[in-house]
């Protein structure tokens, strides 16, 4: 039986992964990391029995251990418990797994990702965040240890699935979709004045909180055509990005001579997990297939990057390139943690971003020590900033 770890294991991705586990049958899980969902987790490691466990603090260890020795983690030896980063790390590279899914939020995947490609194993990533900040060196990484990064990000998985068998010089450019998010036909009052219940109220997908914001704002978009360069090694004026509200063709792939590759599918993420799971094999899922025939309309708009900056701010940080990425990451995850704890309005966010983006001047992103820098500055930048909104808001 194949082994894998999760990083992330009681987010969306994490329990639809457990899903896809279950649906295979053929997977073991050996370890699992996750944050502060306790009750989840206790449930978890009493299905899944995985030999490690890493938790976000030594409290946590503790309520967990408690869970589990009160029966909620059911029969079965208990995993060996870790916590903190150290214990990221060792789920990330514990020596039976051969594939890591990489699906917690944010930076703090940066490292055990990072780690986990270190060691050779196959990422299935989730964790766009962790490219974005350091895409040089993690792809730098892979390919002197060997590790393959298949995407589950649904855009990214369904240009990995179009380019199967194509030749990259042949390849125009990659054209990746977007829903467009709650806000796709508001105007940019309506989206300043926006709630948080109206930012998370995404049409299409159901998805943690921060990808969520960043739906609504764009930047999720954003940041997949930076995470597009490193995945497919393809520069910024190759990368386009297409509304797409029904959300039905995941991406595509233009080829030279004009033909469009477009891959279609049911909105739900088992899907481009299980098939960074079985990649190369192809197995059947558990979901009902697509009915084209129940499909009205497919459509397609520009974005429109007025009402929308965060996906032209993303555009500026991949062409600036070096550690620009990593500061508007860092930028953007402290403000849409400031607008998620109602602290500033969702426009907020890309004034913050582009406030941070225009003190930074970009170096060479080529080492752990530089990245983590600069992420850690853009930190404490983007903090003063949204509390400067929040006190004229
Ligand atoms: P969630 O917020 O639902 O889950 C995040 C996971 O990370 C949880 O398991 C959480 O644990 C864990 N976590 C958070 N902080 C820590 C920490 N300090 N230490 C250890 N674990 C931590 O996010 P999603 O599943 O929605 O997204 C995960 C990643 O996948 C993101 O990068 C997102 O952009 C990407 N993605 C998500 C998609 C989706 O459909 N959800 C689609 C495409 C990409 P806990 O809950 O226990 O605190």
């Amino acid at each position: 039986m194949k082994a894998i770890s999760i990083l992330g294991s009681t987010g969306s991705i994490g329990c639809s992964t457990l899903k896809v586990v279950d649906h295979l049958g053929d997977l073991r899980v050996v370890a699992m990391a996750a944050g502060r969902n306790m009750s989840v987790l206790a449930e978890q490691v009493a299905r899944f029995k995985p030999e490690l466990v890493s938790v976000d603090t030594e409290e946590h260890a503790k309520e967990l251990m408690r869970l589990l020795c009160a029966g909620a983690g059911g029969a079965g030896g208990a995993p060996r418990i870790e916590y903190g980063a150290d214990g990221l790390v060792s789920v990330a590279t514990h020596p039976e797994a051969e594939t890591v899914v990489s699906a917690t939020v944010g930076a703090v995947g940066f490292i055990p990702t990072l780690r986990a490609i270190e060691a050779g194993k196959r990422i299935a990533l989730a964790n766009k965040e962790t490219l974005v900040m350091a895409g040089e060196l993690m792809t730098a990484a892979a390919a002197n240890s060997g590790a393959e990064i298949l995407p589950v990000d649904s855009e990214h998985n369904a240009i990995h699935q179009c380019l199967r068998g194509e030749r990259v010089s042949e390849v125009q450019r990659l054209i990746l979709t977007a829903s467009g998010g709650p806000f796709r036909t508001k105007t940019k009052q309506e989206i300043e004045n926006a709630t948080r219940e109206d930012a998370l109220d995404h049409p299409n997908w159901s998805m943690g909180e921060k990808i969520t914001i960043d739906s609504a704002t764009l930047m999720n978009k954003g940041l997949e055509v930076i995470e597009a360069k490193w995945l497919f090694g393809f520069e910024a004026e190759q990368i386009s990005v297409v509304v797409h509200p029904q959300s039905v063709v995941h991406s595509m792939v233009e080829m030279i001579d004009g033909s469009i590759i477009a891959q279609l599918g049911v909105t739900d993420m088992r899907h481009p997990i299980q098939y960074a799971l079985t990649y190369p094999d192809r197995k059947p899922n558990c979901l009902a297939p697509l009915d084209l025939c129940k499909l009205s309309e497919l459509t397609f708009e520009e974005p429109d990057l007025e009402r929308f900056p965060c996906l032209g701010l993303a555009y500026r940080a991949l062409r600036e390139g070096g550690t620009m990425p990593a500061v508007l990451n860092a930028a953007n995850e402290i403000a849409v943690k400031a607008f998620l704890d109602g602290k500033i309005r969702l426009s907020d966010i890309a004034a913050v971003n582009e406030s941070v983006m225009n003190e930074h001047v970009s170096t060479a992103a080529d080492s752990l020590e530089t990245i983590v820098a600069a992420d850690e500055w853009a930190r404490t930048r983007a903090i003063m900033k949204t509390e400067t909104a929040a006190s004229a808001a």
